[in-house]
């Protein structure tokens, strides 16, 4: 390339162990790796051989910007980590986005990314000032709360520098520690904040004066005003009387104030939701959070989220008259419906969700339990929808009367979660230690029969007027927990939708969820509801699903827009008015399929994955019936599974791609790896 637009041209390699850094040319790995995730699962293959353990010096934390990061091109601003992930079951490579200002000012500082190897010998943390990229002794900040972390970095070089730091989690290698940005933009899937502690690194501050050009100013312009225009502008603040979902709202005594913000930089979207003055975990003063998707359920828990129509919420299934990105209903910035779309009565019909009664709604003990999760820097899905409801369940069920953990087992209570959370994070006692290692460990040491498989008996299904199976552990594939997955507190999503959801979380090594929330067009929908398993429609929009999470990831974008199913051609248009590289959409698939073979040969080769392997993790969860009382039978799953397979171009026997696979997307010399191990099919 003569010039580069879009990139900035260095990926920094800096090695904790002996404080020394060197610098990558950018274009070894693009645009044939395009950046973000896809640089870093190439880095990945070539750098980190079967056997490293998340722990272990020689695993690499890999974090890449994309060509649109900094360029002004919305949604942009999110980044990508990579790391062997310590909460994952077992152990494997993994990934984890995160917004915020933090990539963009490493661009200004003048790298596209950095590959952080071995393990600095006593707490440290990174100054990057331009080009330098200093080590400094982090002795002072060790123990410190997040946000202190954030404020104390903010005072030694100035209150314009942007940083990332783990908590007290994170130092102490609780297995989903997460990085959190100052504004609480978090890479809290995969353990990340464990693995920072590992390395004994706490902080990443960074300040840069350089700038990003993007190749055309005037199509970056464009996309400003055109993506998700107008629904998403800015709010003022407003007050509120209820919280919630729409259709499950609370009364909050007193009333709260909410505003929209932006969480990263660059985006002009304002679709996250700022909660003010609340309730802290840690001081008298009122803190603010923002909203995403889980922190809702922190604050009640005695129903399943409404369904709203065939794909439940977030228009799993969308027409192009009602066509709404993921989970902007959790914004509460959803479009009025269009009532002229003639599939409007079976989008919108409602219908009750299920019955839960984990616990009852409490506005301060949920903003206790946002706030005790920012500040230790751990990952609020894990504590919010599984650990929390696993103790409400297992307690109700009696599984816990037998065990002391020095406290009565009391979801309810904002002093227990607080002396939980406590436990938990400082590895107190026999059981705090044992919960560090995160849920899925700790069952198994606790005996999964009893503490993972126990019925509840509690939850009712209001579409069918039944009592209804669900286990106390809400665990699905790899170690992670339900996430659209017709079970557990989001069960009011029709099969057709969670079949869907629970592909892509077989072939993954993490919860996808956060990254990539399933969509599909309602024409699809109504061809293949009787029998989705048996329906390649179901194969092809997951693929294109996965494909497009690839995209996200590496170009980079937010799922918040993308995939816009009635714009397909919106992220090969942002990567082209970044980069001026001509790219269409066809072309930007191939490079999304082409990253994704590559992640299949790591997880191949490093791991061992076979289509054995993944079809039983996945498999447990939907022998327990969806509120309607449907499960999916082995027969239904693997003739589902075929399907996929088959249009990825995998071995349908070991689920390995084939040799012509890899060799459509450049990947000849991994298809010779993996033959000479006798991975290749
Ligand atoms: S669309 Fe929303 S979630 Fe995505 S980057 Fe923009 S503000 Fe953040």
């Amino acid at each position: 390339m003569d010039k580069l637009y879009g990139y900035v041209g260095k990926i920094a390699r800096i090695n904790l162990t002996d404080s020394t850094v060197s610098v990558i040319p950018t274009t070894k790995y693009v645009p044939e790796y395009i950046g973000g995730r896809s640089v870093c699962n190439k880095i990945f293959w070539d750098e980190v051989k079967p056997g490293v353990k998340a722990f272990d010096p020689e695993n690499k934390v890999i974090y890449m910007t994309g060509p649109t990061t900094a360029t002004g091109i919305p949604t942009g601003g999110r980044t990508v980590f990579t790391t062997i992930s310590p909460n994952s079951l077992p152990e494997q490579y993994a990934w984890s986005g995160i917004g915020g200002s933090f990539g963009a000012e490493i661009k200004f500082a003048g790298y596209d990314g950095f590959i952080l190897e071995g393990k600095a010998p006593e707490p440290t943390y990174l100054y990057i000032e331009d080009n330098d990229i200093t080590f400094l002794s982090a002795r002072n900040l060790w123990g410190k709360l997040v946000h202190a972390t954030q404020r104390r970095l903010e005072e030694i070089h100035g209150n314009d520098v942007k940083s990332i730091v783990i908590g007290p989690a994170g130092e102490n290698l609780i297995r989903n520690a997460s990085v959190t940005t100052s504004n609480d933009n978090v890479a809290a899937k995969a353990g990340l904040g464990a693995v920072f502690g590992s390395k004994n690194l706490k902080a990443i501050t960074v300040r840069g004066t350089g700038t990003v050009v993007p190749a055309d100013s005037k199509k970056v312009l464009e996309l400003r005003m055109k993506m998700a225009h107008p629904s998403m502008l800015k709010r003022p603040v407003i007050n509120e009387t209820h919280h919630g979902l729409p259709g499950a709202e609370n009364l909050v005594p007193g009333g709260w104030k909410r505003a929209q913000v932006a969480c990263s930089y660059g985006c002009n979207q304002h679709c996250m939701c700022l909660m003010l003055d609340m309730k802290s975990a840690f001081t008298e003063e009122k803190v603010n959070h923002v909203e995403k998707c889980v922190s809702i359920f922190a604050f009640a828990f005695d129903q399943d989220v409404p369904y709203g129509g065939p794909g439940g919420p977030g228009g799993i299934f969308q027409t192009e008259q009602n066509h709404f990105p993921a989970c902007k209903m959790i914004a509460r910035e959803v479009d009025p419906p269009d009532t002229s779309d003639p599939y409007f009565k079976q989008e919108f019909t409602p219908g009750p969700g299920d019955i839960l009664d984990f616990w009852k709604h409490d506005f301060d003990k949920g903003s206790v339990i946002n706030d005790l999760c920012n500040e230790y820097g751990v990952d609020k899905w894990d504590v919010i929808i599984w650990l929390l409801p696993w103790l409400s369940m297992g307690k109700k069920e009696g599984v816990f009367d037998d065990i002391d953990f020095g406290k009565e087992i009391d979801v309810e209570s904002e002093e227990f979660v607080r002396y939980l959370m406590d436990m938990i994070v400082y590895r107190k006692g026999y059981y705090g230690n044992l919960l560090a290692e995160g849920m899925a460990r700790a069952i198994r040491v606790l005996g999964k029969e009893k503490f993972g498989d126990t019925i509840y008996h509690g939850r009712y299904s209001r579409q069918i007027n039944k009592q209804l199976d669900l286990p106390i552990s809400l665990e699905t594939a790899w170690g992670h927990s339900v996430h659209w997955q017709g079970r557990g507190f989001e069960a009011s999503i029709a099969k057709p939708a969670w079949v869907a959801t629970n592909l892509h979380q077989m072939t993954a090594t993490r919860d996808t969820q956060t990254i990539q929330h399933h969509h599909d067009k309602f024409e699809n929908y109504l061809e293949l509801k009787d029998d989705p398993c048996r329906s390649p429609l179901t194969a092809k929009a997951v693929v294109m699903g996965e494909n497009k999470a690839e995209l996200k990831d590496s170009v980079t974008c937010c799922d918040w827009q993308s995939p816009n199913l009635f714009w397909t051609d919106m992220e090969a248009q942002m990567f082209t008015a970044a980069t001026g590289i001509p790219m269409t959409e066809e072309e930007l698939n191939k490079a999304a399929e082409r990253s994704r073979n590559l992640f299949r040969a790591i997880i191949i080769r490093n791991y061992d994955r076979t289509r054995e392997l993944e079809v039983n993790a996945i498999f447990p969860i939907m022998q327990f019936p969806d509120p309607w009382g449907e499960t999916v039978t082995w027969d239904e799953w693997n003739d589902l599974v075929d399907l996929y397979y088959a249009l990825r171009g995998w071995d349908k026997e070991t689920g390995w791609p084939t040799r012509e696979t890899y060799e459509n997307y450049g990947l000849n010399d991994v298809a010779d790896v993996l033959e000479t191990i006798g991975k290749l099919p």
